[in-house]
């Protein structure tokens, strides 16, 4: 049984804490670690160890810290099965779609590795006779990431690499569902090269996450999450004076026209709606079929059918186990209760089980048609391997309809129609957009920029943005005498 280690000041070791979470295997719900919940001093810390590092590390230059990614980049590559066995072993995501969790990140560190452009402010010559004024960005400080249990390497990685490389040093609170993926890539780091204290990584739940968002010497909080937690970050963080950014929940919705390639949409809705369990914040859950593409809603569910959870290393498995069991009966719950407000249940993968793995956390795939918008299958985000198909006469429905849902994170549409295309990605009030692209994560030199519910803050993930977010303008205005000083006071506001 291993005991997840805490990492502060560049040190891997255990915590004094009594209090323990049981880390499991979701394929057979067997403990495989335990993470400890960070006693407050060891929170405290942790925060104190990236304040100290701070001080030096600021001052490293822009290259040399770009350059510091470049090798971690190089080692999250060569570590890249080894990192996705990891992640397979407390996520129950199959290999591939492991593998496919850390390329993610490796992209963002790639864009970190990348920073030294993206550092630089601007200058403007004769702001008056005489005058230039120029703009640096400096980093914060000790910035905060809480993370998901979703995607345990990607969403750190989202986050750390950039805060780091633009100066400033990072407190994690991982997932305390998989916070073996994070400590072996906070591993890695110091393999790279991380000076100690830069990265700490602190485990826990609610306690420790409050610790830490309120304490005085943190900066800036990033927090991907669901709807709840991430409202609550936000309003206790922002309170507390703390710049916050909050990834939250979503409900996504994937528009088919009649006039789309059909076995082209059919394809990419299996795997949008039911890839990775349906944990992933940008599957598609909604299908929205305009007219008469409604009679592909059977063709659909017959290829979803098809699709068989599985182990992690059975290269046929379509997707993992849930992350819980609690998850499970969440997931169940509201199947039922789809069936019971009446949606016609196409495919029901409730009781799926995997035989000789009937103690894991299996749901299979399944697919309601005839959704209304009041259901609790519709209003809920089900996280989980179900897709909701509704049908609409038009397109002008269809937008409204996505438009009325309170979340905001991504949505796609299917057509051949550079018209309908361009009219759905005008008016649609969703942050990410697909165009016969089922699930639209943009790559990191692009932001991630999910909308409305699904997102609380202003500046948004990795790219531009994760650089403005981790940084601070500071403005020169600078006068240099060639000659003597010129006499006599200036008593406006004007430079001169
Ligand atoms: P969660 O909100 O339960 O937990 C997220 C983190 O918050 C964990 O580290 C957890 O320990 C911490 N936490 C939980 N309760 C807390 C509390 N009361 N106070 C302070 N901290 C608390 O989310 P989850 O179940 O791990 O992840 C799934 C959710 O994340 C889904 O809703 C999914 O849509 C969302 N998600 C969103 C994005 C996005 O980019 N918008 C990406 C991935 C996941």
């Amino acid at each position: 049984m291993k005991n997840v280690p805490l990492f502060i000041n560049g040190e891997f070791s255990a915590s004094q804490s009594q209090q323990h979470i049981a880390v499991t295997n979701p394929v057979n719900n067997k403990v495989i670690a335990q993470a400890p919940c960070a006693t407050s001093t060891e929170v405290d810390m942790a925060v104190a160890s990236a304040k100290e590092a701070f001080l030096s590390w600021r001052e490293v230059p822009v290259p040399e810290r770009a350059r510091l990614m470049m090798n971690y980049q190089a080692l999250l590559k060569k570590h890249h099965d080894e990192i996705a066995q990891i992640l397979s072993s407390e996520t129950g995501k199959t290999f591939a779609d492991a593998k496919g969790d850390v390329w993610r990140g490796i992209e963002v560190v790639e864009q970190a590795a990348n920073v030294c452009s993206m550092m630089m402010g601007e200058t403007a010559e004769n702001v008056a006779r005489g005058i230039d004024t120029y703009s640096y960005i400096q980093p914060l400080g000790v910035c905060l990431g809480i993370t998901p249990f979703n995607f345990p390497a990607m969403i750190p990685l989202w986050m750390f690499p950039m805060a780091i490389a633009c100066g400033n040093t990072f407190v994690l609170k991982p997932s305390e569902q998989d916070p073996l993926t994070p400590t072996r890539l906070a591993e890695l780091f110091v393999e790279a090269g991380a000076p100690k204290g830069v990265l700490n990584v602190v485990h826990g739940g609610k306690d420790q996450v409050q610790q830490l968002m309120t304490h005085d010497d943190v900066k800036a909080v990033s927090f991907v999450g669901s709807v709840p937690v991430g409202q609550h970050i936000y309003k206790t963080a922002t309170d507390h004076m703390k710049r916050a950014q909050c990834f939250a929940g979503a409900k996504n919705h994937s528009v088919i026209m009649p006039d789309a390639n059909k076995a082209h949409v059919l394809n990419n809705l299996v795997g949008a709606s039911v890839g990775a369990a349906g944990q992933r914040c940008m599957a598609i859950s909604v299908a929205v079929f305009v007219g008469d593409s409604k009679t592909w809603i059977t063709e659909l569910a017959d290829l979803l059918k098809e699709v068989k959870p599985g182990l992690w290393d059975d290269k046929e498995a379509g997707f993992g186990p849930l992350i819980s069991p609690q998850a499970k009966k969440r997931v169940l719950s509201l199947i039922q209760q789809g069936k019971d407000e009446g949606a016609t249940c196409l495919v029901d993968g409730s009781e799926f089980e995997l035989p000789g793995y009937e103690e894991g956390n299996w749901v299979g795939p399944t697919v309601f048609t005839d959704v209304t918008e009041k259901m609790a299958i519709y209003q809920q985000e089900i996280f989980g391997p179900v897709l909701c198909c509704m049908q609409v006469d038009t397109l002008e429905e269809a937008i409204a309809l996505v438009n009325r849902n309170p979340y905001g994170n991504g949505t796609s549409i299917f057509t051949a129609s550079g018209a309908a295309a361009r009219k759905y990605q005008h008016e649609i009030e969703v942050g990410q957009v697909g165009i016969n692209v089922p699930i639209p994560v943009p790559l990191p030199f692009f932001s991630f920029t999910g909308w409305k519910n699904s997102f609380y803050g202003d500046l948004h993930a990795y790219g531009k943005q994760a650089v403005r977010f981790y940084t601070e303008t500071k403005t020169v205005t600078a006068r240099w005498f060639e000659d003597d000083i010129p006499s006599g006071p200036n008593m406006t506001i004007n430079l001169g």
